[in-house]
């Protein structure tokens, strides 16, 4: 059960006074959004608000939101550090704790000796548990602090797996605990090292490689099919943490210095809708780059990530291809 630290939240707007808040959910707790929203206007007084746009990530975090609340409560994601902090937004991962003894257990003899831990955010607190278990069968478990777009270690994000990469000549595998193939799968394109995933809540453990393949084909194929293309659509995103202005720059001018033609677009949430109108033959995507690797399919062009632009005008082979994590 996700902990929404109702009583967390509802003690920090009392302390500080806020006579209003704002609260930003993800799509999957959405679902929550006037529960919570009246059990906080209930303990505080405060008047609430609930923000509907789209959240994907703190990438995402409203920065407006004191256009209508002196607070901002921010649901699902812990802060990027490299952000930058305000003082008047409080973040709640929504951690969780089932309990993985046995499913863990059960694993544990097939795995190499040396093992990075790795993990969504809901489960970053089950990192030292797994340590445990994987210690009691003789092996020797690893979680390391990433760079300052993630905050606890082992955390994965699914642009970021600074995590892995600070342990991944120290280990022979990484155990990837959560659910879903998200996460798992920045690890699996950003370290070259076996993967496992354990999923908390039912306990299957699996591997991520043929998505990861399949995802890795596609690639192959929209860098192929932009090769010929004479002019680019560079996206630039306005979300406080996916704006990457100074690598689009970069790839505008190299676009341009190789005799093709480039446009930077400013967008906040990109869709195929949004960029169908614009007669280009290639888009290269600046924001979050899962945006181009998991869903390029829905695009009428092919949409490539920074490093996948830099194959495609000849200045890395695809045997040097990159996962376009982004750094703080
Ligand atoms: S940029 Fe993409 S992957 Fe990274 S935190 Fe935001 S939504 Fe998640």
């Amino acid at each position: 059960m996700f902990d929404l630290e109702i009583e967390n939240i509802t003690a920090w707007i009392r302390d500080r006074g806020y006579p209003s808040v704002a609260l930003q959910l993800p799509e999957g707790l959405k679902v929550r959004a006037t529960g919570i929203a009246e059990e906080i206007r209930r303990a505080t007084g405060a008047d609430v608000f609930i923000l509907g746009q789209p959240c994907y990530g703190a990438c995402d975090l409203f920065t407006d939101y004191k256009k209508v609340a002196g607070a901002l409560v921010h649901f699902g994601h812990s802060p990027i550090p490299s952000m930058g902090a305000d003082p008047d937004v409080l973040y709640v991962p929504a951690f969780d704790s089932p309990d993985i003894s046995s499913a863990l257990s059960e694993a544990a003899p097939s795995l190499p000796g040396r093992i990075g831990l790795l993990a969504s955010v809901q489960y970053v607190g089950l990192i030292p548990r797994a340590k445990e278990i994987l210690e009691s069968f003789g092996k020797t478990a690893l979680a390391a602090v990433g760079d300052s777009r993630v905050v606890y270690p082992g955390q994965v994000l699914g642009c970021n797996c600074s995590s892995a990469e600070a342990v991944a000549d120290r280990v022979d595998a990484f155990l990837f605990i959560g659910e879903g193939d998200f996460h798992p799968l920045a690890a699996a394109f950003g370290v070259d090292k076996e993967l496992r995933v354990l999923n908390p809540v039912t306990g299957e453990m699996r591997s991520v490689e043929g998505v990861r393949d399949r995802i890795l084909r596609r690639r192959f194929a929209a860098i192929e099919s932009a090769k010929d293309a004479g002019s680019f659509l560079v996206i630039v995103c306005s979300k406080a943490g996916q704006d990457r202005s100074p690598e689009a720059e970069r790839i505008t001018s190299i676009i341009r210095s190789s005799g093709r033609s480039a446009h930077k677009i400013l967008l906040d949430e990109i869709t195929p809708e949004r960029l169908q109108p614009y007669a280009v033959d290639a888009y290269v995507n600046t924001a979050c780059p899962r945006i181009a690797m998991d869903d390029s399919v829905r695009y009428a062009r092919p949409m490539l990530t920074l490093t996948e632009t830099e194959i495609v005008l000849g200045l890395r082979s695809w045997d040097e291809y990159e996962f376009d994590a982004i750094r703080p």
